[in-house]
């Protein structure tokens, strides 16, 4: 008796366990949608679709994922812009393009003149401040324009140093950045309308 015990009491949470089990699946309730099968389980669901292929995150690209959810040729170009945005903001903070003066006067004039424009625009940002040249929601916009130029300024210098023509977005992009600033510095708005 005393060794039958043990048993015996383990049958009965046996049983204890299966009943409760019955009842977390069920089988009481009639016509449950979990009571149908032999062992009241959950039925698997049958999977119709086909299984989510995973791709590019580039619009239209179909290509395998490499890195962050690129694949590795978007992956590379998303890289060459950043180190180009993080070598642009180096030129406005510091004057330098990989790590030394543009050789070039007139790129060096250029950064310069940007240079200045770019710490009063830094200011109100960080001020948080309207200033009369400088509203205060275009100076978000203003850091990009001025970061765009550096940025076409870096590639210049590459290019004069290796050699080649200066590409012809160094043109376009100081025209519009140029025009632009004069236009706030008019007491515009930067797309040459009056401010309100
Ligand atoms: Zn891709």
């Amino acid at each position: 008796m005393w060794l039958d015990e043990p048993r015996h009491s383990l049958t009965e949470v046996s049983f204890a366990k299966w009943n409760l089990a019955q009842g977390e699946y069920g089988t009481g309730s009639k016509g449950s949608r979990y009571s149908r099968g032999k062992f009241d389980v959950r039925p698997p669901k049958r999977n119709l679709m086909k299984q989510k292929k995973y791709t590019c995150k580039k619009d239209g690209c179909t290509q395998a994922p490499y890195l962050g959810g690129l694949c590795r040729d978007h992956h590379k170009e998303n890289e060459v812009r950043r180190r180009l945005h993080d070598d642009a903001l180096a030129a406005l903070h510091a004057g330098i393009v990989d790590g030394e003066l543009p050789s070039d006067q007139r790129l060096r004039e250029e950064l310069d003149r940007l240079r200045d424009c770019w710490s009063g625009i830094c200011t109100v940002v960080q001020k948080q401040r309207n200033t009369p040249t400088m509203p205060l929601d275009e100076a978000d916009y203003a850091i990009d324009w001025c970061i765009s130029l550096a940025q076409e300024i870096v590639k210049a210098q590459r290019e004069i140093l290796a050699g080649k023509d200066v590409a012809a977005s160094l043109g376009f992009t100081q025209q519009w950045v140029w025009q632009r600033l004069q236009n706030l510095n008019a007491g515009l708005r930067s797309n040459g309308t009056r401010r309100e």
